[in-house]
């Protein structure tokens, strides 16, 4: 299942800074509360929980019953994103899954979101408009509702963030620190393909820049949707649900999963070794890491920004997961006095490090 959400094609096409827009209204022609009107005028509450969003000093929320699991993330132009290639549809609805991500990384359910922007006066109503869409395109996706938010002017970047509200049982709550000795390391999907399109990206503006030609990003369809239109693993904290499977221990990947599985093998007290050939690479990722002199398997364990499901379940629970495409063992957990390693092809063992993704070791 590699194609999740591709049904309308990405389009990607290099501009000076920013969206060009077909029309321009400034946002001073509509002010700080007519721009909140706007935005709170296209909600729609869909959950029990929301019993207030925006429009009041602060939402009101209904626990239901459950606790509430919390997260922010905050993406800041010039840092997390470059509005050169990025779309700002795709930006809305990346800021609102990176959220959704963490909170399904705690086996919880994001229910609310609010929204945070700063914006320079570059940016017209129409600009605000394509970012909400991509944001309440998430929101009806995985079903959550967008309860409020701030909104301030910025000298000149945009900075977005989130914060993702999700509920769970308490005794569903899955943490980082839960792993036992031996127990498998899985992880969802593949690794390492939204950094090879992030590399394809920037690729194509330098030669933009360069000569003013338009991208050839012809067959990397696959990299660039993980780059520019990640999604949140829904789907698999469902999968384990129906599976009867409670990950001991889990995280998302979005540091890269060298940097996730130590995180993983610390918090629980453990070490942890990692099999190379057992990395899951798609090929069009494997490719392209070629094409560019990259190691694969270092892509797959640094560059991050996956978005997949790190995870360790109980040996017993194997029988339970080994059948499904979506799933693959990877390693295991061991005692910490083993240290925190990766098994190359030849059996090799090196020390796991989490590395920055502008630090990767050249083929
Ligand atoms: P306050 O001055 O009390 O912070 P605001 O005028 O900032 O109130 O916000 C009014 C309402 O609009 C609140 O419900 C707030 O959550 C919501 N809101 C403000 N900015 C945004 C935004 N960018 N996106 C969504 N909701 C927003
Ligand atoms: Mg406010």
């Amino acid at each position: 299942m590699r194609r999740r959400f591709s049904e309308r094609p990405l389009k990607v096409e290099l501009r000076g800074r920013m969206t060009e827009q077909t029309s321009r209204t400034e946002l001073s022609a509509l002010g700080e509360f007519g721009l909140i009107d706007r935005i709170a005028s296209r909600v729609q509450l869909q959950n029990a929980s929301s019993i207030k969003g925006i429009g009041d000093d602060a939402a009101v929320i209904d626990p239901q019953g459950l606790h509430h699991v919390v997260t922010t993330d905050m993406l800041v132009e010039g840092v997390h994103f470059d509005l050169g290639y990025v779309p700002l549809k795709h930006l809305g609805y990346k800021a609102v899954v990176v959220n959704l991500s963490d909170v399904y990384a705690m086996n919880a359910t994001p229910k609310q979101i609010t929204v945070a922007i700063a914006l320079s006066n570059r940016f017209p109503v129409e600009a605000v408009d394509e970012l909400y869409e991509g944001i309440q395109l998430a929101c009806t996706h995985y079903g959550v509702d967008l309860v409020g938010g701030d909104t301030c002017s910025s000298p000149s970047g945009l900075v977005i963030s989130v914060t993702a509200i999700g509920s769970a049982a308490m005794e569903d709550i899955v943490y980082r620190s839960g792993a036992k000795d031996n127990d498998l390391l899985l992880v969802s999907g593949d690794l390492g393909g939204a950094y090879m399109g992030l590399q394809v990206l920037e690729r194509e503006k330098a030669v933009f820049k360069e000569t003013g030609a338009q991208p050839d990003l012809v067959g990397h369809d696959y990299i660039l949707e993980r780059q520019l239109k990640p999604e949140a693993r829904k789907d698999i904290v469902g999968l384990l649900r129906t599976l009867g499977v409670k990950p001991t221990s889990m995280i998302d990947v979005s540091d890269g999963l060298a940097s996730e599985a130590l995180h993983l093998a610390h918090n629980s007290g453990l070490g942890v070794r990692i099999y190379d050939e057992k990395m899951p690479i798609d090929p069009s990722t494997y490719q392209t890491a070629r094409d560019f002199n990259l190691d694969p398997t270092t892509c797959a364990l640094n560059g991050g920004e996956d978005y997949e499901l790190l995870f360790t379940i109980a040996q017993a629970d194997y029988e339970k997961i080994k059948a499904n495409p979506s799933l693959t063992v990877i390693g295991h957990m061991t005692d910490k006095a083993s240290g925190c390693l990766l098994v190359d092809k030849q059996g090799g063992l090196h020390e796991l490090r989490a590395q920055g993704w502008d630090a990767f070791l050249r083929k």
